[in-house]
């Protein structure tokens, strides 16, 4: 940083001219962090954590609690950054019902660490995708934009290799049955070449039961890509 963009950050904080953009208030240096206080309200996943969904391990077994009752996941390992509370849970809900696409740059560098400390291979993000009824409402894919602003930061290409083949009522009222057969077949692969023996990381906002995740990875598996590793901001 040269001198002339030293002093401007200084002069941006002292009037405040870059709030947090989570709260309004506090200092958010910059657009991309959040304020201290908020921060203190995002509670990172302890460790160690489990490879099959990115929560807390909480057993001895090599997959937690919650993970013992599922089907062996599809994917290598799953990265969640935040429990699903607190300020996380307000990010995320402004994120998809209140139009705050910007809340994402604050958890993109975060997230980008947390994959460069697996030491994995990464060569292609890839956001779950929704379909465009959502798109028409929400007006963005906040997957979309998490999983952009990631990519930006570990150098690597990001891609909308997947699509939506049909729209899929929420899983939230489904039982688990309904929820595997809800979402069969419901994506599809837009350019098989782009993740042909490609080692994919599939980029989502919440992890809950991860059968969405599955889905997609399983149809990114068919399609050729060498291997599969789930990136999501809240373990749920
Ligand atoms: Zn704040
Ligand atoms: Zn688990």
């Amino acid at each position: 940083m040269n001198d002339w963009q030293h002093r401007l950050l200084r002069f941006a904080a002292y009037w405040n001219l870059f709030p947090c953009p989570l709260c309004g208030h506090g200092a958010g240096d910059g657009i991309n962090r959040f304020c201290d206080a908020c921060a203190a309200k995002m509670i990172p996943v302890k460790e160690p954590a489990c490879p099959a969904c990115g929560g807390f391990l909480d057993t001895i077994f090599g997959r937690c609690s919650h993970c013992q009752w599922e089907q062996p996941r599809p994917w290598l390992r799953a990265v969640a950054l935040y429990e699903y509370r607190g300020a996380v849970r307000d990010a995320v809900t402004r994120l998809k019902f209140h139009h705050a696409p910007h809340l994402i740059r604050g958890l993109a560098e975060p997230a980008a660490d947390a994959v460069r400390r697996t030491g994995e291979p990464v060569d292609l993000l890839v956001p779950v995708p929704l379909h465009w009824g959502r798109i028409w409402q929400r007006g963005y894919n906040q997957s979309e934009i998490f999983a952009r602003y990631c990519a930006a930061r570990l150098g690597v290409p990001c891609c909308r290799a997947l699509k939506r083949t049909r729209p899929t009522p929420h899983q939230l009222s489904l039982s688990r049955r309904e929820r595997l057969a809800n979402l069969k077949g419901a994506f599809a692969v837009v350019d098989p070449e782009k993740i042909k023996g490609r080692n994919v990381w599939i980029v989502d906002d919440v992890l809950t039961t991860g059968a969405t995740l599955s889905e997609c990875s399983r149809t990114l598996l068919q399609a050729g890509a060498k291997t599969t590793r789930v990136l999501v901001i809240a373990r749920a």
